[in-house]
């Protein structure tokens, strides 16, 4: 017997209404790539998003259309992301740190049908829209006193081509599962694959990701997603903030310490979101300049792991809670937040930030396991590690095309690729990605803890380990690491360091200095042209 219930499809839609009626006049504050800060409210960016709608119905798009944004995090991605939406067309976020030859084979592979680009990316989309072939329109997201020359015949202003649209216009409906956006991972193993979101997923991931254990977030908020639209929907605060009515700051291009400082402290902002590095620049930043931060209570910190040292910075000195989290693009993406349970929530001291350096557990939304490569499933004891597995409905449960099928199994995991072990409270901790992990001896050596270990250093900027080949171990450890502006710390100086921190046999057998360690489109350490590098080195 089915239940009595309504059908209320999960439309994403639903989330700009709810802003507009609940929240209407709460602002959403950008930096504008003009240069400007300038100033929106909800009602007024749903109101743009159906002219966005409207206007491309009119163009002649409309369900199942691709339709990709090259744009940093502004409202006005924000309301084309919605008007995309609105239609049943899917908004697909390119990556522009991606190489130019990248984001052609992306935009092939999905067919992309017009663009919205930045002025900042309309160079680089000159370059390449001629060997798009499905690209019919870029629009420019500025208006027609900031529109540049170009020698794209189909481009134009987006205030303009907005103008033309009175905005009397409904949402389009249709069923909960249809795609609504699209985000290729970034393609370090392999080709780029494409993870297609459905309007279901996507307001169930915002429904999970505002939880008081999750992001833990309220209208009383005010969030600054540092973190890009463009990688992984800007962990879901695109969606997120809207459907709560929390005030978004949008920072727009610029990401280094003091642009962000002055967004956090004028506007007051209460929560924010981004990779270590980001946070990184804003500590120097601070210690630089003696600031501080009394309106921020808490930051979310993934898409790496998050060395200690920032973790116990924010608490310590600036009494900001940071949250450790993990996902990827196939999971939409959060996968684990690491909140503290009771069982863990009096912990002070090192103890807490033992538990924080973990990513924490898996909230409702998402299941999780660990398997070993017979896919028999592992017990939760903190220390066994294996192929981490997820499943749930915001999970990918297949990638467009249907590339990487080697990683979906018949009982709904996803193989994601990392390996982890998960402790008896639930709290799962990342030792490496599957393809980095060093097998010494037959046993794994978890690359990622002797980084933050080498990180710890004082004189260490960064830190890389790669497996090196061995004629008795198979593999063994090399730690390729980048000094520290005017430190000049030795081999041993950092052998000694780590000795005794962790298992005698997990110590790397050489250390080596590098001027710049190389990173991916989405700032991680790229492993491969790592071992590429040292392919041929000799361990002593
Ligand atoms: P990519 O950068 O490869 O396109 P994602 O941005 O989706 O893809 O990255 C997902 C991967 O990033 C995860 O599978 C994991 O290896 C890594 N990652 C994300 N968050 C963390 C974290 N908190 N700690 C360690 N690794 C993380």
């Amino acid at each position: 017997m089915l239940g009595l219930m309504q059908e209320w499809p999960l439309l994403c839609h639903k989330l700009i209404d709810e802003a507009a009626i609940q929240h209407g006049r709460r602002e959403i504050v950008s930096r504008s790539l003009e240069g400007p800060i300038v100033r929106t409210t909800y009602a007024e960016l749903r109101s743009r998003a159906l002219k966005v709608a409207q206007r491309l119905e009119r163009d002649g798009y409309g369900l199942g259309d691709r339709i990709a944004t090259l744009a940093w995090n502004t409202a006005r991605h924000l309301e084309a992301w919605y008007g995309i939406m609105g239609i049943g067309a899917i908004y697909h976020t390119l990556n522009p740190r991606l190489f130019a030859e990248q984001i052609v084979w992306i935009m092939n592979h999905a067919e992309d049908k017009a663009v919205f680009v930045d002025l900042t990316f309309l160079p680089l989309v000159e370059k390449i829209a001629g060997q798009v072939k499905s690209l019919r329109q870029v629009i420019v997201l500025t208006d027609s006193a900031h529109m540049p020359q170009t020698t794209l015949a189909n481009a134009v202003a987006y205030e303009e081509w907005l103008a033309e649209a009175d905005g009397d216009f409904r949402w389009k409906t249709f069923d909960e599962g249809t795609a609504a956006g699209m985000c290729y991972t970034s393609g370090t193993t392999g080709e780029p694959k494409g993870v297609l979101y459905s309007h279901r997923s996507n307001v169930l991931h915002a429904m999970i990701a505002a939880m008081p254990d999750a992001m833990g977030l309220s209208s009383r908020d005010v969030v600054l997603p540092v973190v890009p639209m463009f990688h992984a929907n800007a962990w879901g605060l695109g969606q997120a903030c809207p459907m709560i009515g929390a005030k978004m700051v949008m920072p727009g291009g610029k990401m280094d310490g003091a642009s962000i400082y002055e967004l956090l402290d004028t506007e007051k902002v209460t929560f924010s979101a981004a990779v270590p590095t980001v946070w990184l620049m804003l500590l120097q930043y601070l210690e630089e300049t003696g600031r501080k931060l009394p309106y921020l209570n808490k930051v979310v910190i993934g898409g790496s792991a998050c060395p200690r040292m920032i973790t116990k910075k924010f608490q310590d000195d600036y009494g900001v809670e940071v949250v450790h989290a993990w996902g990827m693009t196939e999971m939409s993406p959060l996968g684990t937040l690491c909140t503290l349970k009771p069982e863990y929530a009096g912990l002070e001291g090192g103890a807490r930030l033992d538990v924080q350096q973990t990513q924490g557990y898996a909230q409702f939304g998402v299941e999780m396991t660990v398997t070993d490569d017979e896919d028999n499933h592992l017990p939760w004891d903190g220390k066994t590690f294996g192929r981490l597995k997820v499943r749930g409905p915001a999970v990918a449960r297949a990638y467009y095309g249907g590339a990487g099928a080697e990683q979906f199994d018949a009982d709904g995991w996803f193989d994601t690729g990392d390996v982890a072990h998960i402790d008896p409270n639930g709290y799962m901790q990342i030792t490496d990605r599957a393809k980095d992990v060093i097998k010494s001896g037959g046993e794994w050596i978890s690359t990622i803890e002797l980084e933050n270990l080498a990180v710890g250093h004082p004189d260490v900027a960064e830190a890389a380990v790669i497996g090196v080949a061995h004629s008795k171990w198979g593999e063994r450890p090399l730690l390729v690491a980048v000094r520290k502006p005017g430190r000049k710390p030795s081999r041993d100086d950092i052998l000694d360091f780590m000795e005794g921190k962790v298992a005698k046999w997990w110590m790397p057998d050489d250390v080596t200095f590098v001027a710049e360690i190389p990173h991916t489109a989405t700032g991680k350490i790229q492993k491969t042209a790592l071992r590429k590098q040292f392919s041929d080195y000799r361990l002593p």
